[in-house]
């Protein structure tokens, strides 16, 4: 079964969410910020060790920009 590539693309942004930490490193949580709110999990740790909290949530216009750059260099693996 082969899909086509483009569909990892359409996966809304406010499904998942991506704290950048000021080192440069990204946190993808998946799920919506209400959920992990609604939990109370909002203190996250960095693999540098730094505290990370959804407020350093990374704009979604810059990471669907990224994400459009990113795939117009070729995700394909033929
Ligand atoms: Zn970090």
């Amino acid at each position: 079964m082969q899909q086509p590539s483009e569909s990892d693309q359409t996966v809304p942004c406010s499904a998942r969410i991506i704290l950048e930490c000021g080192c440069g490193e990204q946190l993808i949580l998946l799920g919506l910020e209400e959920d992990w709110r609604s939990e109370q999990r909002t203190d996250f740790e960095c693999s540098c060790g730094k505290g990370l909290t959804l407020s350093n949530r990374l704009n979604e216009d810059v990471l669907a920009f990224r994400q459009l750059v990113r795939g117009a260099r070729g995700v394909h693996r033929d």
